[in-house]
């Protein structure tokens, strides 16, 4: 029996459009961005895009290594290629990654520092991807760089980004509720919460929730990572439900734990690129698909039955 965790969660059936997911193969980079896509407001009434709705998305967990990287570079690349401009901001300052898991690290000659100290312009420290021009990164500082980056300067700084078009700027912000993620959280209106289903995950999670909160921040969407199905079935591992209703955020995804996001991040190349797609790489599809207001197939992450997976691979290679 297929068990649909996502079909449960009401939260997006508000969003009526749907539309065939674009393989590798399909470049939907001169697709533009507004003409068919709808954006899902925070008061939940369906809006149409224009260049005012920029939106800067903070990618927070509290806890550490429960997958912030791995999800701001899975979404970013995936919104990249529905053809959206995207801004990737490394605001994980003593443990930079984004830019080794998008495979740009020897690209990185400047980072933010750069800019507030006047060695740099922004164009000069925003790094475009190859693969998709429309992804740019950008590295708030190196790492052994000082750190003296403030509030102000982060709001100024993604402001000056905000004028270079971009639609969406994710900004990965680091573990721990500090001044690190005090100042990652300043320019953002939204935030994905990033956690495990484990319990002091959970609970950082939660703590990060009030503090969002207590920011200003309310337009908050949980992803929880690392779901092993066969755990869940015997009652090893919290359900994504569960996790759900404990933190009482409405969700955006369910990630499996799955190895090929290991060999992803050690080739710099995103599981969304994969020619061949993984369960994984279709969750965060999927999830990217649900931030930009679009409503999506329910993913079935309980071990796929014999044909399941290739059917899943036609329906979003539009093959079928
Ligand atoms: P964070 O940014 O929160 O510290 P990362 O994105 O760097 O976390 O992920 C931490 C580690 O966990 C990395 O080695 C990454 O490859 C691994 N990881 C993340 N998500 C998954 C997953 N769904 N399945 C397997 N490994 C994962
Ligand atoms: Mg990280």
């Amino acid at each position: 029996m297929f068990l649909f965790y996502f079909f449960f969660f009401t939260n997006f059936t508000n969003m009526t459009e749907t539309t065939k997911f674009g393989g590798p193969e399909n470049d939907l980079s001169n697709q533009k961005p507004g003409e068919t896509t709808v954006f899902l407001s925070s008061s939940s009434n369906l809006v149409s895009s224009d260049k005012q709705n920029e939106r800067v998305i903070v990618i927070t967990s509290g806890k550490g290594g429960v997958g912030k990287t791995t999800t701001t570079a899975n979404l970013g690349m995936s919104i990249a290629r529905l053809g959206y401009r995207v801004a990737l901001i490394d605001a994980d300052i003593g443990l930079r990654n984004l830019d080794l898991l998008l495979g740009l690290e020897n690209r990185v000659l400047y980072t933010a520092m750069d800019i507030v100290e006047g060695q740099c312009r922004l164009d000069q420290a925003l790094i475009r991807d190859k693969r998709w021009k429309n992804l740019a990164l950008l590295a708030i500082s190196k790492n052994r760089q000082k750190y003296n980056v403030t509030r102000k300067n982060m709001q100024n700084l993604i402001d000056s980004v905000k004028e270079l078009g971009f639609h969406f700027i994710l900004i990965d912000c680091p573990a721990g509720i500090d001044v690190g993620f005090i100042n990652a959280i300043a320019p953002a209106q939204e935030a994905v919460i990033v956690t495990t289903p484990e319990i002091t995950a959970i609970r950082d999670a939660d703590r990060v929730a009030g503090l969002l909160e207590a920011n200003g921040i309310y337009n908050v969407k949980l992803l929880v990572n690392r779901v092993r199905p066969d755990m869940i079935q015997k009652n090893d591992m919290m359900s994504v439900r569960d996790v759900q209703e404990m933190l009482g955020i409405p969700l955006l995804g369910a990630i499996p734990e799955d190895t090929n996001v290991i060999i992803s991040t050690n080739r710099g190349e995103p599981l969304v690129l994969n020619k061949k797609l993984t369960l994984s790489g279709i969750a965060f599809e999927n999830a990217a698909r649900r931030l930009i207001g679009k409503q999506d197939y329910f993913i079935d992450l309980t071990s796929p039955q014999k044909g399941m997976f290739q059917k899943l691979q036609e329906f979003f290679l539009g093959e079928d």
